[in-house]
């Protein structure tokens, strides 16, 4: 096990260091969600195009031992309907058993997997909930696995995966009225719920801004029952944290990505499913790797490929700016 070999930092144009990699495992899911994933699903991409655990891992590698990068979140579509994944979890570990290795899930196949995951070196995991109504479930996801999430969830608290965050996408109409539910349950169960604004990457093209809850709207629903206090993080990441006053457990985060934009700190990267590394969530456009590794170059090539590639990433998004355009994959395909 090497550590970050030191030096070389992933800089962009506007100052900004990645040190946060997203990596989508598959682009397959078994929900629906309606801010996500068209209701017919998709065309899935072939095992073949998939990248491999090990081609996974060696990218992993040149980000941590080249470039410093210290947090490794895995997602999807939904990663563990990846078989073995909580062998990808070892192998990404191995690199550096302090990296902070997290998962963003569904939940579902959690009371199968989180005990496997955390022995494997996953230390953290965002669940999606957005509803705690089984029959709402049903419309946002388009699955009956309410109970199975909610199981799902109390099998990542038995794990020791903490801690435990829940993420909520807030949609006018939908599930707004639950907000103040969401943050009593954060405070039950000491979760930190993170409130996500929707945003113009759903497969049914239904975005609208109309249907977007503005962050500050939720803060102060949730203010009027439960004062909250700032968190100071140490590292940059998407959401603005609050903890709750009184002292009570738990917490709560926004994540504006629409009304109040956080891209002057953004130090995050992703790869897809298929190796594309993009730059930004709103890239129109991805820098391939996998054929790149397949054709046996060095890690020193892949490296410089990497750094021109975030050297030259978006300064930030465009969203509800002229020039904004929707790029043509959906969250499922990008991963969160
Ligand atoms: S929109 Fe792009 S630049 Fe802005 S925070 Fe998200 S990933 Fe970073």
């Amino acid at each position: 096990m090497i550590g970050y070999m030191g030096g070389r930092r992933l800089l962009d144009s506007y100052g900004r260091v990645a040190d946060d990699l997203r990596i989508s495992i598959t682009d397959r899911c078994n929900f629906r969600c309606i801010y996500c994933m068209p209701a017919e699903g998709l065309k899935w991409l072939a095992r073949d195009d998939l990248l491999r655990f090990e081609e996974i891992t060696r990218l992993a590698r040149i980000f941590v031992q080249r470039y410093g990068v210290r947090t490794i979140r895995i997602t999807g579509g939904e990663p563990l309907v990846r078989i073995k994944v909580e062998e990808l979890v070892g192998m990404i570990n191995a690199i550096d058993p302090t990296l902070d290795i997290t998962m963003t899930t569904n939940g579902v196949l959690l009371r199968d997997k989180a005990q496997k995951l955390a022995e494997a070196g996953l230390k953290r995991i965002n669940i999606s909930l957005d509803t705690l109504h089984a029959d709402r479930f049903h419309e946002i996801a388009r699955a009956d696995m309410f109970a199975r999430t909610m199981d799902g969830i109390e099998a990542a608290r038995e794990a020791g995966l903490w801690p435990i965050k829940l993420n909520m996408v807030v949609m006018q109409g939908h599930n707004d009225d639950e907000v103040v539910d969401f943050a009593r349950l954060a405070r039950e169960k000491g979760y930190e719920v993170r409130f996500i604004e929707f945003m113009p990457l759903d497969g049914d093209n239904i975005w609208t801004n109309e249907q977007v809850v503005p962050s500050r709207r939720i803060q102060e629903q949730i203010e009027d029952l439960f004062p909250l206090e700032p968190v100071k993080d140490t590292r940059p990441g998407p959401a603005t944290r609050f903890k709750f006053a009184d002292g009570r457990p738990g917490g709560v985060g926004f994540i504006s990505s629409v009304s109040q934009a956080f891209c002057t700190t953004c130090n995050r990267v992703r790869l897809t499913a298929e190796g594309g590394l993009r730059t930004c969530l709103f890239s129109l456009n991805e820098t391939p790797l996998r054929d790149l590794m397949r054709s046996g170059v060095s890690d020193e090539r892949i490296g410089s490929v990497i750094e021109t590639a975030i050297w030259h990433k978006e300064e930030g998004h465009l969203i509800n700016k002229p020039g904004f355009i929707k790029p043509a994959k959906n969250m499922s395909q990008i991963g969160g």
